[in-house]
């Protein structure tokens, strides 16, 4: 779950760390007015969750109010690689001195953190490690003994950062522990002329299965057109789907049995539109809302149900699957693939329905195979 700049910077004022006063806004008359209450001065900043906005044009300096108000006007809308801008931050503009990096990243495949900095920050952390490698540096960190002063002090010799930066990493490790983040980045970390260290940017991602321990975050925002608002209407439902970019739609119940049918599909020569992963013991209200929610992705040109019934009834997925034929208007083929637990029941309720769009497969390749058959002809 990636977070918006501003989101970020109240996370890291809340542990400590710098930033420029700022306000975020949605039209160009609350830009002028912000601006107004910010000094006159300030650099107004597009809202999106992607890197390189500056040189997007998404970050532009305005030197008095009614400039402030042209500027956002120019920001709001704009498409940053896909991502439109419907918010803009005006912050009040600082001297920089130095630009650094610093961020810290889970490392899953070592099982530990990895500190990332560099004293020539400013330019994504891609492009500086391609142009001058020698001037990142990574330094693992063990999650059993975090960030203390010393370990700061260790990465901030390491990345040839001044010393003065070592309290900013250590709270910056406090946002990553303390907030369930699996990211946290700053970049630009500046130095001001007048010797401050500021977070100038920031870049947080935070941990979704840690949502519990968090009241304040909020559930997926479907305004937000970063988010898929099918995959917010299922989640929103208590389901698993996400959206890929084929045309075969895939309801499974398991991670294990969606991800390999996921496999099966691909090797029929099909590609998965989205999955939904109805779970175990899934009821026919599960059913019905995870089958709406497939058919209303328009890529989808075919879909195939496959369970397998092991705490879940055969039975109650078909009667879910009637039950959405009620409510949804069936509009492309669906096939069905029901084994396990009750499956005679399953396929004798769905056979008794005979519903012309639907047919019924034995075997998971079978199933997989029409599946992908049926998108291909385009039905
Ligand atoms: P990004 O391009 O998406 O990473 O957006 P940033 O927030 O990092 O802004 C891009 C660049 O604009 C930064 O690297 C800074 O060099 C510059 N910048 C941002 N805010 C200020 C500011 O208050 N003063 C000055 N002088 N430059 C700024
Ligand atoms: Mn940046």
């Amino acid at each position: 779950m990636d977070l918006y700049e501003y989101e970020a910077r109240e996370l890291f004022k809340n542990h400590g760390i710098a930033v420029p006063d700022a306000a975020v806004v949605t039209s160009p008359r609350e830009a002028r007015a912000a601006a107004g209450s910010l000094g006159g001065r300030v650099v107004v900043k597009a809202q999106v969750k992607t890197g390189g906005r500056g040189r997007a044009g998404g970050v532009k300096l305005a030197a008095t109010p009614a400039a402030a108000e042209l500027t956002a006007r120019q920001i709001l809308g704009m498409d940053i690689k896909g991502h439109v801008v419907r918010k803009v931050m005006l912050a009040q503009p600082v001297r920089i001195e130095a630009e650094f990096y610093v961020s810290y990243v889970l490392d899953r495949a070592a099982g530990a953190f990895l500190a990332i900095a560099s004293a020539e920050g400013g330019m994504e952390v891609e492009e500086i490690a391609a142009s001058r490698p020698e001037s990142v540096a990574r330094v693992p960190v063990d999650p059993r003994c975090g960030v203390d002063e010393a370990k700061a002090a260790e990465i901030a010799r390491a990345a040839r950062l001044p010393p003065e930066t070592v309290p900013a990493l250590v709270r910056l490790w406090h946002v990553l522990v303390e907030e369930d983040a699996v990211l946290v980045e700053v970049n630009p970390l500046v130095r001001t002329s007048t010797g401050e260290i500021l977070a100038l940017d920031g870049k947080v991602t935070l941990d979704a299965n840690a949502r519990f321990r968090h009241a304040r975050w909020e559930g997926p925002d479907v305004t937000d057109p970063g988010v898929d608002p099918l995959e917010a209407a299922a989640n929103a439902k208590g389901l698993t789907y996400v959206k890929l970019d084929g045309e075969v739609g895939v309801i499974g119940n398991g991670a294990g049995l969606v991800m390999s049918t996921l496999d099966v599909i691909a090797a029929c020569g099909a590609r998965p539109a989205n999955f939904l992963d109805i779970g175990g013991g899934a009821s026919a209200r599960v059913m019905a809302d995870g089958l709406g929610v497939i058919l209303s992705d328009p890529a989808v040109k075919s879909v195939l149900v496959n369970v397998f019934g092991g705490i879940t009834s055969c039975g109650a997925v078909a009667d879910g699957i009637v039950q959405a034929l009620e409510s949804v208007q069936l509009t492309k083929p669906l096939v069905v693939r029901l084994d396990g637990n009750d499956a005679a029941r399953g396929r004798a309720i769905l056979a008794g329905r005979a519903h012309p769009l639907v047919q019924q497969a034995t075997s998971m390749d079978g199933a997989a195979r029409r599946a992908a058959r049926l998108a291909r002809q385009g039905v």
